[in-house]
């Protein structure tokens, strides 16, 4: 108990000076976004999380944020990145086949997520180079990509075994450059909760053990910021890009009792979300096969996705999109999954809803904000950093109130 009273005091501190409203022409704004895979928007009311507690009194607590369809990581991350629907960026499922390049995408595979092609829209570091803003990027998703001939002036390949202090060094780093090279805008990526939430689910004491364990983690990366003479002038973002829902393995339906698989040409996604490409003339057969199964297995062909998701109309979604129900889980009778939790359900089941908080000098004291989608983090960014961007599916109007007059 000492502990925590102690932590939530020295957090406090932290945070004390995030006070001052800056006036635009003197200061070049600062904004670091940190990601923490899979991190749902209640695991913090479920366990010991006193650093984002106190970013919530001292900037901003949304009740949670929303991502897009399919709740997976690279859509969500890329869609973060862009302000735009997976089916207008383009990274339509983890991993797919892209009918408009006749080539395979794939987040295992080194050579495709380094490869622009893939990649629509303009990602915001972009937009912050073209418009003189140095930006660095710590394995978010397409930041390895060289997109329209575009980098962030820091990226990496992504390595997952890079430790919690080298990753907050490279950040502490980075702010410490001298002006004419130091990146104002910083993008950083971590794997956690998502594994463990996988792996044990998302109630099981594991899951809320790595919780607290992140927001230590975040408390050691806020004590170190906190060393930057430029600290006051810095916004941070901490979010993540989904939930997490728990399975059974009760709840499983096994597409090869449904459908011949003869009759597809491939299959895309992965648990509980896919793509399918049928074979010619077996479009009706399938679809009818898919949509008598019942009521937990959601079934659409090519642009009739129900509309609220965004989703089904980009040529890389293929002849017939299938999600099941929050919970339950959609494999091949000889692969059946063992994980204790995921995600990739539709994005109006809270479980894939996700965190965000914020604090810094642009952004409200002890705001709450209600639920908003992912994609207006991308304007959001672009009103703090004082940038001129393209028209996206993300709207200002949706996150404004949160910021103090800009
Ligand atoms: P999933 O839970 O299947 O949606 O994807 C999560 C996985 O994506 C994580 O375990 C990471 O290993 C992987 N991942 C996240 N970002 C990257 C990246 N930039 N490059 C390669 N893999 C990544
Ligand atoms: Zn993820
Ligand atoms: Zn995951």
């Amino acid at each position: 108990m000492k502990n925590i009273l102690l932590s939530i005091l020295f957090v406090g501190i932290i945070f004390q000076s995030c006070n001052t409203v800056h006036n635009k022409n003197e200061i070049k704004p600062y904004l670091v976004v940190l990601s923490l895979d899979g991190f749902r928007w209640d695991y913090p009311d479920k366990a010991n999380t006193p650093t984002l507690d106190s970013l919530a009194k001292a900037g901003v607590k949304a009740k949670s944020l929303k991502p897009c369809f399919p709740s997976k990581t690279f859509p969500n991350h890329y869609s973060i990145a862009t302000g735009l629907y997976p089916d207008h960026h383009g990274l339509v499922l983890n991993r797919f086949h892209a009918t408009d390049l006749g080539k395979n995408y794939s987040i295992s595979d080194t050579k495709t997520v380094t490869d622009g092609e893939f990649y629509g829209g303009k990602p915001i570091w972009n937009v912050a180079e073209e418009q003189g803003i140095k930006t660095a990027t710590l394995f978010w998703v397409g930041a390895s990509a060289d997109i329209n001939n575009e980098r962030p002036s820091h990226w990496s390949l992504y390595d997952e075994e890079l430790s919690k202090q080298d990753r907050i060094d490279s950040v502490f780093h980075w702010l410490s450059m001298p002006e004419e090279t130091r990146p104002h805008l910083i993008m950083g990526y971590y794997h956690e909760p998502d594994e463990t939430g996988h792996n044990f689910g998302p109630e099981s004491n594991e899951t809320l053990d790595l919780i607290e364990e992140l927001d230590s983690f975040l408390a050691d990366f806020f004590t170190q910021m906190r060393k930057l003479p430029n600290y006051d002038e810095i916004n941070f973002i901490i979010t993540s890009d989904h939930g997490m829902a728990e399975l059974s393995p009760d709840k499983v339906i096994f597409l090869d009792n449904i459908i011949d698989t003869a009759d597809l040409e491939f299959i895309d996604g992965g648990n509980p979300v896919y793509n399918l490409k049928v074979k010619e003339g077996k479009l009706e057969k399938v679809y009818t096969e898919l949509s008598e199964y019942g009521n937990n297995l959601l079934v659409w062909k090519h642009n009739e996705v129900t509309e609220e998701l965004h989703y089904g109309t980009n040529i890389r979604t293929h002849d017939i999109t299938i999600v099941s129900d929050s919970g339950w889980s959609i494999y091949w009778s000889w692969f059946n999954g063992k994980s204790l939790g995921t995600h990739g359900f539709k994005n109006t089941c809270k479980d894939m809803h996700a965190i965000f908080y914020a604090a810094g000098p642009d952004f409200k004291i002890s705001y709450n904000q209600p639920t908003f989608n992912n994609i207006d983090i991308y304007p959001l960014a672009g009103k703090i950093l004082n940038l001129k961007l393209p028209k996206v599916d993300g709207k200002i109007e949706n996150v404004k109130d949160m910021l103090k007059t800009k």
